[in-house]
């Protein structure tokens, strides 16, 4: 059994692939603008695995207590990493771009990198959870997330990705 585990992880079978999210909305230092800051995001992301997918940034309005407009895209990575070393690698990741953490939420921040959906489907503990919690209600995740991984399935209600897309986008064209 251990021979048979171990020629599976040679093959390359052990492999996860994630949904990731990424935002910001700080200029950084050596950076540049949110767009950019994103697009060098996506490089550093090309570092932790196999980039499969990365979508167009989008600018999008602003949510919680920090005004500045965002830029936001999505990537897929396939990698050897479980979901928490995933989760730690991202946040070393934001550190590197200079985000602190105050204990305050939807900040302006210089890079979010989420985990929205994980190959192996559901994820939840007290540092982690997968699916996103917030994901569903979230044209800035789904837009980019539907653009890159349609058929993808949220585990949670069963949808595509691009129907959880249409239907917010369906709701927000009828509360106008
Ligand atoms: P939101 O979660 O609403 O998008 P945020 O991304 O600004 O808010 P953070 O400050 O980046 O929130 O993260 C707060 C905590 O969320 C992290 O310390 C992490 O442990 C936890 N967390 C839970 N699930 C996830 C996930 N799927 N991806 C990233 N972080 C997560
Ligand atoms: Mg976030
Ligand atoms: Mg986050």
């Amino acid at each position: 059994m251990a021979e048979l585990l171990k020629t599976f992880e040679v093959a390359g079978l052990s492999a996860h692939t994630y949904l990731i999210a990424l935002g910001s909305n700080m200029r950084v230092p050596g950076i540049g603008q949110p767009r950019e800051v994103v697009r060098t995001a996506f490089s550093a992301l090309g570092d932790i695995g196999d980039m499969l997918a990365v979508s167009p940034i989008i600018a999008s309005a602003p949510i919680g207590p920090s005004q500045r407009t965002y830029a936001n895209a999505a990537a897929v990575i396939e990698c050897e990493h479980t979901p928490l070393a995933l989760l730690s690698t991202l946040q070393e990741i934001e550190r590197e771009f200079g985000r602190t953490r105050c204990g305050r939420r939807w900040r302006a921040r210089s890079l979010d990198l989420d985990i929205i959906l994980w190959s192996g489907g559901i994820w939840a503990s007290e540092r982690l959870s997968i699916p996103h919690p917030r994901m569903h209600e979230r044209r800035f995740v789904l837009g980019p997330a539907a653009a890159i991984a349609p058929t993808w399935r949220d585990p949670l209600s069963g949808l595509f990705l691009s129907q959880l897309n249409a239907r917010l986008t369906r709701q927000r064209a009828l509360s106008r």
